[in-house]
């Protein structure tokens, strides 16, 4: 080859052609240097009758590549699924083909880095930085930046200390091997129906190929050690296994289970690690030594050398999709890079989404079920408590019969949950004399008042002030009003009416890290809590056998506002909550707080009838069009000016295409009108099916131009609708 067509990271530039100076090796897939102007670019080398676009320059005008790096090729099946996931997406390319180099730095070659960590002196006296830095850097090792940005203090004090002898040098080695997973080392005794599952899933990966499979297991089913069999057939294949997991909160538990299992720990890969140890996770996954690598979205588009199996565990979870930068849905590329590469995909949930339940029964999946618990559990008992009726007293929230089942436990020893999907305090802060709302300057959003860390804050940007003493508008002292509860009052509530209760609140604000998380566990499971009140962070993945009452404070929370999947949505955390308890010996039950007991979904949980909810949201969707019967797309138009942001939407709006297989909606101010500083429009688009509604798209907004300032998203499958 003595000339390339690159994809160019910058997604502002379309594919670029280069020249190959002699004796260089590239071939598609080659990650290389390329002069950009005077700048220097990465480039991944693409077959050029897959681009469009790449101007024919002559080759005596093309500028040679600077360098090819030093790592093996994206392969073909990878290069199609970004590919594909760019086409689907609505993307640019470039943005997808960045996904799959993780790590900036691992390109440069294996070698080592230097870290540092406390050497031990024993200094006489510290300035007060350097004091805060010793404290704070017990046990930690990484380079100086990041350091600096764990202890709160600046690198030059941390370089300081380097001179001073307080830090010390640590030389990693990139390359060095993870400790090999063995396959043997644990092996469970599977009950009847799990080895049955385990057996097709194993066949699958031994047969290699494309199967997609729903593994449709309730909660405590034992659905990790059937497809941990599955995993250890892949590795004695010597081939790589990706598990996806939603959060990177869920990781201590598989953590634990996956040690246990196979003797080691598999290869991490999420957003906090440290750069060192992103560098040799990312050689790892290339050269193929990581054996099975567990991670949230990102990790689906690794470059892995020989992977042999796919795994989304909660598939049915709404944070496999991004919703910023390339929206994808984490769970359905992953069906498709298991198709682009061959191999089986099992896609994991006690609450499957109602897509993957429409392709199960299209045998596009073959679906697996678990219909029991394992060991002889039983699923709780589960009682609808009408808050009409059983009303909770003023400024409380949990309601009588609540109450008594709580008091029950705390009297026998045994754990509760009570779940509210809602972080802090109170929702909504307002002055009792004026009437004012603490209200975010960036957002369309109330201000959350976090008591425990006595500030307020928005969910949405992040913007922070401390709780004030007086009201800004009016000035009254000590005039602020508390509005609903957050988990925060709600444990208020149990230790008001139980001091004696051990509380634990559980929300990311306190289960920010592993060690946190780590440290809930061991509590939980040392009998050290008796009431966790907790978001949807405590829904899944606990295993807490004294658990046996589950308290759902406001079902109809997540009903409001009414989103397409708001049914489906309530039906899977509730479900999934109720999961939680009985999972031992002892029998679980929960109660569900509820103003509208009549509500599908809550029926539908109360008579534990699965088929039949899902059945009913069936029919609702075929008939409003819905996925997976119509497809839906949103355009969301944003600016910090507000009139170039409507001005853009309704230039979109007023060259909507006019077919009679695609509505245009819109476009109409966002419910997040104001988002981090941004205005919002929004336009949503309901199509039949089999239109192709990526290209009518991209046609239409490419004849379009704005200004700099506005941004034009397309979200394709949208879940988010604010
Ligand atoms: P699910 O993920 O389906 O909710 P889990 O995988 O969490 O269920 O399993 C529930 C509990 O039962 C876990 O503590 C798990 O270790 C245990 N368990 C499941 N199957 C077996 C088995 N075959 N042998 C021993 N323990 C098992
Ligand atoms: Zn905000």
């Amino acid at each position: 080859m003595d000339r390339v067509r690159l994809i160019i990271f910058n997604a502002a530039l379309g594919p670029l052609d280069y020249r190959v100076s002699p004796g260089m090796a590239v071939e598609p897939g080659s990650v290389v240097i390329a002069p950009l102007g005077p700048r220097q670019v990465l480039g991944i080398v693409w077959e050029p009758e897959r681009l469009d676009g790449g101007a024919e320059v002559p080759a005596s005008k093309l500028r040679p590549l600077l360098e090819a790096l030093p790592v093996p090729p994206l392969s073909a099946p990878l290069r199609r699924l970004i590919e594909w996931t760019a086409d689907y997406y609505c993307a640019p390319l470039a943005a997808v083909a960045r996904m799959a180099i993780g790590s900036m730095a691992a390109l440069k070659g294996g070698g080592t880095t230097t870290e540092y960590r406390l050497s031990g002196a024993e200094p006489a006296r510290l300035t007060p930085q350097r004091a805060a830095a010793m404290d704070a850097l017990h046990d930690e090792q990484a380079t100086i930046r990041e350091l600096a940005e764990r202890a709160g203090v600046s690198e030059g004090v941390l370089r300081g200390m380097v001179g001073a002898g307080l830090l010390e040098p640590v030389t990693v080695d990139l390359d060095r091997p993870y400790p090999r997973a063995r396959t043997d080392h644990a092996a469970p005794d599977l009950s009847p129906d799990q080895q049955a599952a385990a057996d097709r899933f194993s066949a699958a990966v031994r047969d290699g190929g494309f199967q997609p499979f729903l593994l449709d297991g309730v909660t405590g089913s034992g659905k990790t050690e059937c497809y941990f069999e599955a995993v250890a057939t892949a590795l004695a294949l010597g081939r790589q296994v990706l598990v996806l997991l939603p959060e990177i909160a869920l990781t201590e538990n598989f953590l634990r289970r996956f040690e246990a299992r196979f003797g080691v720990s598999p290869v991490l890969w999420h957003s906090s690690l440290k750069s060192s140890e992103r560098r040799r996770a990312w050689r790892a996954i290339v050269s193929g030594d990581a054996q099975v690598v567990v991670g949230a979205r990102s990790a689906l588009f690794m470059p892995y050398a020989r992977l042999g199996l796919i795994v989304v565990d909660e598939a049915h979870e709404i944070s496999f999709k991004q919703d910023d930068g390339v929206r994808y849905n984490a769970r359905d590329v992953a069906v498709v890079r298991a198709k682009f590469e061959r191999i089986p995909v099992i896609l994991a949930s006690a609450t499957p989404a109602l897509e993957s339940m429409q392709l199960a029964e299209a045998r596009v999946y073959t679906k697996v079920e678990l219909a029991a618990r394992y060991g002889g559990a039983e699923l709780p008992a589960i009682r609808v408590v009408d808050l009409r009726k059983d009303q909770p007293e003023r400024q409380h929230w949990i309601a009588p019969p609540l109450v008594k089942e709580l008091r029950d436990r705390l009297d026998r020893g045994e754990q509760s949950l009570l779940f509210l999907n809602r972080r802090g305090y109170a929702p909504l802060t307002l002055c009792r004399h004026c009437g004012y709302r603490f209200q975010c300057p960036n957002c369309t959003a109330w201000l959350v008042e976090h008591r425990l860390s006595r500030r307020l804050a928005c969910h949405h940007c992040g913007h922070e002030v401390p709780t004030p003493e007086a009201c800004p508008e009016c000035a009254t002292p000590d005039c602020m009003v508390a509005c609903g509860p957050g988990v925060e009052r709600i444990a208020d509530e149990v230790t008001e009416r139980f001091p004696a209760a051990r509380v634990a609140v559980v929300t990311s604000d306190t289960l920010g890290s592993p060690g946190k998380v780590r440290e809930f566990v061991e509590a939980v499971e040392g009998g050290l809590v008796d009431v966790i009140v907790g978001t949807q962070l405590v829904t899944k993945g606990y295993h807490f056998p004294e658990l046996t009452l589950v308290g759902v404070i406001d079902a109809d929370l997540g009903l409001e506002g009414g989103d397409l999947r708001a049914g489906e949505r309530t039906y899977q955390q509730i479900a999934q909550v109720a999961g939680r308890a009985g999972r031992g010996e002892k029998p679980g039950e929960v109660l569900i707080q509820t103003r509208h007991p009549e509500a599908p979904v809550i029926a539908a949980l109360a008579a534990g009838d699965r088929d039949s909810f899902y059945a009913a949201e069936a029919e609702a969707r075929r008939e409003a069009g819905a996925p997976p019967f119509g497809r839906w797309a949103a355009i969301i138009v944003s600016s910090e000016d507000e009139a170039e942001a409507r001005e853009a939407a309704r230039a979109i709006g007023g060259t909507r295409p006019d077919l009679p297989d695609v509505l245009v909606l819109g476009p109409a101010p966002a419910p997040m009108a104001l988002l981090r500083g941004r205005h919002r429009y929004r336009l949503l688009i309901n199509a039949r099916r089999s239109a192709e509604v990526q290209r009518v798209i991209r046609d239409w907004l490419g004849q379009l131009r704005f200004p700099p300032g506005v941004r034009v998203a397309v979200d394709i499958d949208p879940y988010s609708f604010v």
